[in-house]
């Protein structure tokens, strides 16, 4: 051989810079399915399935192509467990001049990799990832120009850079921003009949890996009943059609409402094919303008949707590479509960919560919402320790993959690495729960949102008052929450020490 093209599990395409100047005739692919992908975080089934189920449909179609695929399967006798064992074998084995490797996602993976080659003295060349619109390192010298780093100006910047919803005259619409039409809450009837999910039946490889993982990773968490999965880039493609013809109308609209066991609304469900690769950020922003600009979709809403590719997506890759690995040691807040047991089961002792666990363990998803305010909302007020809060998000998701989870976690949810990639902690009261979802939860649950201290106070609420009571002076510096916090003043002694002391209360018996 050659040269080894060594493909990650979240690298599948057939256009990557790895495969730039090489040839099926002379050079081959490399693919590892290993334990610790799956073990390092307990990952669920469903994610672990997805994830060997769309790398072993690329081998097929690599082989289909011409290529020599050497595949290392999870169950083959002889798997070494890791990604450095791995390679390491395939380097003696194979005797490749050189290594080919796309930038990957993940930190330590890229450690792993580079150390096998460094030990073998094999040259590994990393390849760009053209898969993004920006890049790592155009993303440090925007990052060095700015006093604090600000979503909104890196996507304005992003949308003009790439002429992206822009007219001759400036943002199409009038508007960068259109937040204020968009996330309205449900009215008391709720969704009423919502798009159909993604059905995509199991193929021979899907149902080979399902088997697999039933068997061999019976005690991770989670079920696989519904696989339904993007495998493959065409399964990915259908997928994306049928969002934007579907649900794109409606996404911003309902980008950020709450109903009892509804979990897919309007949402996409394309994060996990965009993660793997089988679909690029370009082509589902191409389709989200190009059904604006025929009339198929009001602006609020593709605005809506293409801030969060272009820009969100964008911005939490840079966060990632410019920041690790010092990020993944955040604590700001100087947090260290431990993540209740009931985050792997569900059986937590709210509807809400439980209600967005449970759809999560079943689905390996939740949308936006349910991950930021309520989970992760619970999470932050209670006071967990961000690193297992990170360790949970990147084992049950199926579009987990640490440069995404990492900073949406402990940036903007937990609030860990101190305000630098969000400008304010998000929390809030049950209220906020109970406001988007129109009550359907909280008219249903044992608590009151509007109670903060007593048997029946909402756990969000009371804990809410307590994160701004043990937080007071960080929250009173910061523009964004200073009026906020400034309801503290109207809370006598009393009821200061009852909420301590009944969050106090309520944190023991979480663990
Ligand atoms: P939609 O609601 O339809 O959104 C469209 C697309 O925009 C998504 O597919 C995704 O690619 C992108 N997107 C939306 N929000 C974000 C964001 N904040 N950051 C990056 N991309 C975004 N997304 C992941 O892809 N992987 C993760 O591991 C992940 N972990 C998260 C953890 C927390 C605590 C939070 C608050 C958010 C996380 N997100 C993550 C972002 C977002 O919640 C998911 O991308 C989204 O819910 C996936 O569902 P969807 O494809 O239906 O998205
Ligand atoms: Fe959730 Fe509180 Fe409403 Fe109960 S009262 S459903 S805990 S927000």
């Amino acid at each position: 051989v050659r040269t080894l093209v060594l493909v990650l599990g979240d690298q599948l395409d057939a256009a990557a810079a790895a495969f730039d100047g090489c040839d099926p005739a002379r050079d081959a692919i490399w693919m590892a399915e290993v334990a610790e992908e799956s073990t390092h975080v307990w990952s669920t089934k469903m994610r672990t399935a997805l994830f060997l189920s769309a790398m072993r449909h690329f081998a097929a179609e690599r082989r289909a192509a011409g290529w020599t695929v050497h595949y290392r399967a999870l169950d083959d006798a002889e798997n070494r467990g890791t990604l450095a064992n791995e390679l390491a074998h395939a380097i003696t084995a194979l005797r490749p001049a050189g290594l080919r490797l796309t930038a990957p996602g993940d930190w330590r993976v890229l450690q792993a990799i580079r150390g096998a080659a460094g030990a073998a003295g094999v040259p590994l060349h990393i390849a760009p990832d053209r898969h993004f619109y920006c890049d790592v390192r155009d993303f440090a010298h925007w990052a060095r120009g700015q006093s604090e780093l600000r979503l909104e100006t890196f996507y304005r910047n992003l949308r003009q850079r790439h002429g992206v919803l822009m007219e001759a005259d400036g943002p199409a619409g009038g508007r960068w921003n259109f937040d204020t039409e968009n996330r309205a809450p449900f009215g008391p009837q709720g969704p009423g009949a919502t798009p159909l999910p993604l059905q995509i039946e199991p193929d021979a490889i899907t149902r080979e890996v399902l088997a697999l993982v039933r068997t061999r990773l019976a005690d991770h968490p989670g079920a696989l009943n519904g696989f339904a999965w993007p495998v493959t880039r065409t399964q990915a493609l259908d997928a994306l059609t049928r969002f934007i013809d579907e649900r794109l109308p409606a996404f911003g609209q309902w980008q950020d409402a709450l109903w009892p066991q509804a979990p897919w609304l309007w949402h996409s469900q394309l994060a996990s094919a965009l993660n793997l690769k089988l679909l690029s950020p370009r082509e589902v922003v191409d389709a989200a303008e190009t059904a604006w600009r025929a009339g198929r979709a009001p602006i609020a809403a593709v605005e809506g949707f293409i801030r969060q590719i272009l820009g969100w997506r964008e911005y939490v890759r840079g966060v990632y590479w410019t920041q690790m690995p010092r990020y993944a040691g955040s604590n700001a807040l100087d947090a260290h509960e431990d993540l209740p047991a009931f985050f792997w089961t569900g059986d937590a002792p709210m509807p809400c919560l439980a209600d967005a666990l449970r759809q999560t363990l079943d689905l390996g998803y939740a949308h936006h919402i349910q991950r930021l305010m309520v989970i992760g909302l619970y999470a932050q007020l209670l006071g967990v320790e961000p690193a297992q809060v990170h360790r949970w998000y990147l084992a049950v998701y199926v579009d987990a993959v640490e440069w995404v989870e990492m900073p949406n976690v402990l940036g903007m949810s937990q609030y860990a690495d101190g305000g630098l990639m969000s400008s304010k902690p998000y929390i809030a009261s049950g209220r906020y729960i109970e406001r988007m979802s129109a009550g359907s939860y909280c008219s249903r649950c044992a608590f009151d949102p509007g109670q903060r201290t007593g048997p029946t106070a909402c756990p969000y609420t009371r804990l809410y008052w307590d994160f701004m009571l043990r937080h007071e002076t960080l929250l009173a510096d910061n523009s964004r929450t200073r009026q906020q916090v400034r309801s503290l003043e109207r809370l006598e002694a009393g009821e200061r020490a009852a909420i301590r002391a009944e969050s106090e209360a309520w944190r023991r018996t979480q663990s």
